[in-house]
Order: C-alpha cells, then structure tokens, then sequence
C-alpha cells in the first residue's frame, strides 16, 4: 500500500477493512468525513487541543479539525468518550490542565479516540445529526480561551544564530557567545501571568531607559518594541521536587506546542538587564496561539538539529532526531490592508532540542508540573531573512525594513499587527498551529 497521499474516496472501504488496526492517528492516508480545505492547518492528522467558548455555554476542551471545532463536553456527555479513562468533569473544564493529569498515555488514547470518531468510515457520529450538529462548532462560531492554566514559565536562549547575532551586536563579534552557551541550554524564569491569547491587543510598556550619551536615565514609552520568534511547550505532570527528567524521558512530559511572541523592549531591556538578566522589558505580555499541537502529530516531521559541538556533558546527550521541522514566518500589518512578511524561519534551527532544555532544567531536582510552559528562545535562521526578531532584522535599527504600504520600520508602532504562523508539511499532510496575531496599541 503507498504511503503517499490519502487514498482515493471510493477505496476507502476497502482500506480501512484491510488496516483498520494498523492505522495511526498520523496516517497520512486518513480522511475524516468532516469536510477539510486543502490548504488547512487542522487535517485528522492534526486534531490540536484548545479551549472554545460556544455562545451562551461554559469554556470547554475541543479539537480544531478543519474549519470546525470538535466539543469535548458534548462528546463526554454521549457517552463516546468513556473507554479513554479520563474523568468526564475534565471535559467541562475551562482549561485543558485537568485532561493533562493523566499524563501522555490518556492524551494518545483521548486523540485516538477522537481521530477514530473523525474517520470517514465511522458512523457514530457522522450519522448523527442531532449530535454531530452539537459537537461540531464552526470556528467562526466560537470564541477562543487561553487553553493552559500556565503554571511556571520559562524563556530559553536555543538558538545559536540568534545568541551570536545579539553577542555580536552588543559584546563583542569575535567572541558573540558567552563560555557556557554550548554547554548549557541558558534560560530565565519569566512571568506566567501576563502570558495572553492571540487577539488581545497590547499596550505599548512604559519603562526607564538609558539614551544613548546620557547621564541619567529617563522615563517613557519604550521606542524599541520587539518582536521574539519563539515556539513554546506545554508540560505533562512532571516528577517530585528532588528527582530529574533524563533526556529519554523528556518528551513522555511534553504534552504539545504552539507559537509564541515574546515581546520585548530593547531599551527597557539594555539598561535593566545587567546583572540579572531579563525583568520589565519582557514581563508586560507574552501571546501565544489558541491551539496545542501534540507532540505525537509532529512525530512525522523529526529532523536532525544543527551538530553540537563540542561534545555535551553525558546529562545532556541523546539519540535519534530531536528537532522538527516547522516552517515558521513573521508578518507585520501596519494598517489593516498591508500585511507583510518580514521573516521565515524554521524550528529545525534551534541548537538546543525540547528534550535536552526540559532535562537541564529539572537537572537540580527542580519538579515540572501540568500546564508548565517553556518557550524556546528567539528561533533566528542563518541569513537575515530568517532573522526572529527586529533587532536581528533591522540590525538595531541600521538597516530599516519596507512595509507593503511603503512605511518603514525599525521596531514596531503603534496600530501595528505582528502576526506569527507555522506549519509542517510532508507527503501532501500539512500539519499546522494557526497563528498568534496581536495588535499594538499606544502606551496608557
Ligand atoms: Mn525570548
């Protein structure tokens, strides 16, 4: 049988009778019977986690498919869900930690029961219309919540071309990486609170600054307000305090991934940051994308990373590929009619893998819990097209960038959309994370 492309339509019988027990949710030879457009980031194959809000009811888990949400609580309550062995008031909860609790086994046998119900040979639901009208949402129809209680959150520094890139802009081009950056995934706490969801506009912050050739420093609207290209990972249930996450165990904790701009101002950011690293100019918003892509979708789409040398402490060396391949791209809508693409970049480029930071972290003894989050740093590609932010892009404002309406921009204004996008793609299945757009508003 090839593995090229879903099958056709009128051999679809036959194919699932002949695999129904060798088909995996991942099988790029599967077809729901939920009408799913050609260029859709959500295929069966997809089926990432969010939270919906229908007019008039509750927030609840669903599973984006198509242009459609699939409800969680309306399947529970059917009754369709209960050999997955997850407590059905998680199905009504307003955040997805609850369905997390029982860790990377409930979620693959909650997303194979879901691609199973989705089928187009499955009946159940298909041919239900009382029920498939009520489990079924347009996505136009709902609207989105922040999915994940976020618990702990933490901002790497994984890729190299971004780390040199900054280390040559402000140190020093002949040494651009600090001693310890290829010996360690260097990272820093950050604030989980002010994490929000794509489509909430932003405030420009407010902070203190030090201009250029000034003796004092000065308070304002920050003028150099960044983008950061970043992916971030949603954690399972972790260990005690005191144990470690090995770099095998790691992605049996990882429960998916979505996009995420961590946004930052550079001249907040040069005169606070030393000697403690990040503070103001990062903890005024983070968004990210409504839907979390398990890491078993992006299964088919592993790729080596970028080689390490030298070589990592034992503590840190894996096996197999641990990078993934997802193309990712930055756009900026100055006015509502221009949007432009100002970057592609992709996830393969990062030097640190999620295996290797979730490992580092808990190193120490330090626990992980449901719903933790760890975005990956700046994901800059090596020329400057691929660059993850403006600072890269622009090169600190030296080389500004033309928008589609003919402005220029060295860092962002005010009315400005930012919107980041991403997906995989392989044997005709794109596998996709929506996007994570926001608008800027002036400061208060
Ligand atoms: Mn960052």
């Amino acid at each position: 049988m090839s593995s090229s492309g879903p099958p056709d339509r009128l051999c679809l019988p036959f194919f699932y009778a002949k695999c129904k027990d060798m088909i995996e949710a991942n099988d790029s030879r599967l077809v729901s019977w939920v009408e799913v457009p050609a260029d859709s980031d959500f295929p069966i194959q997809n089926l990432p986690f969010g939270i919906i809000e229908p007019d008039g009811a509750e927030p609840r888990p669903a599973v984006a498919i198509g242009d459609h949400a699939l409800d969680l609580a309306v399947l529970a309550e059917a009754g369709l869900l209960d050999e997955v062995g997850i407590e059905r008031t998680a199905y009504h909860a307003p955040v997805l930690n609850p369905l997390m609790q029982g860790g990377k086994a409930a979620i693959r046998a909650l997303r194979k029961r879901l691609s199973e119900l989705l089928r187009a040979d499955n009946d159940v639901l298909r041919d239900d219309s009382s029920l498939r009208d009520r489990a079924l949402h347009h996505c136009s129809a709902v609207k989105m919540r922040l999915p994940i209680e976020i618990g702990d959150y933490t901002d790497f520094y994984s890729s190299i071309e971004h780390a040199t890139n900054v280390g040559t802009m402000f140190r020093d081009p002949n040494n651009a990486l600090l001693p310890n950056w290829r010996h360690l995934p260097v990272g820093y706490h950050g604030r989980s609170s002010s994490i929000i969801l794509s489509g909430q506009p932003i405030h420009r912050p407010k902070g203190q600054m030090m201009p250029d050739g000034a003796d004092a420093p000065v308070f304002g609207p920050c003028k150099l307000l960044d983008i950061e290209l970043e992916m971030a990972f949603v954690t399972l249930p972790g260990k005690p305090l005191g144990d470690s996450i090995s770099v095998a165990e790691a992605e049996d904790y990882i429960f998916g991934l979505a996009l995420f701009n961590d946004w930052s101002a550079r001249d907040i950011q040069k005169w606070e940051y030393v000697p403690l690293g990040p503070f103001l100019a990062k903890n005024f918003a983070s968004s990210l994308s409504p839907w979390i892509v398990t890491l078993d979708a992006l299964e088919p789409f592993r790729v080596a990373g970028p080689k390490q040398e030298p070589a990592v402490l034992d503590y840190l060396q894996f096996d197999g590929e641990r990078n993934f391949d997802i193309e990712l791209e930055v756009s900026i809508d100055p006015d509502g009619e221009h949007d432009t693409v100002v970057s592609r970049s992709n996830f393969r480029y990062m030097y640190w893998n999620m295996a290797q930071q979730l490992a580092h972290h808990t190193v120490n003894g330090c626990n992980v819990r449901a719903g933790d989050m760890m975005a990956s740093g700046t994901i800059s590609g090596p020329t400057p097209d691929s660059y993850g932010s403006l600072l890269e892009i622009t090169w600190k404002g030296t080389k500004p960038l033309t928008l589609g309406n003919g402005e220029q921009r060295k860092f962002l204004a005010d009315g400005d959309t930012v919107t980041l996008r991403g997906h995989c793609s392989k044997d005709g299945i794109r596998i996709g994370f929506g996007e994570v757009t926001t608008k800027i508003l002036p400061a208060k």
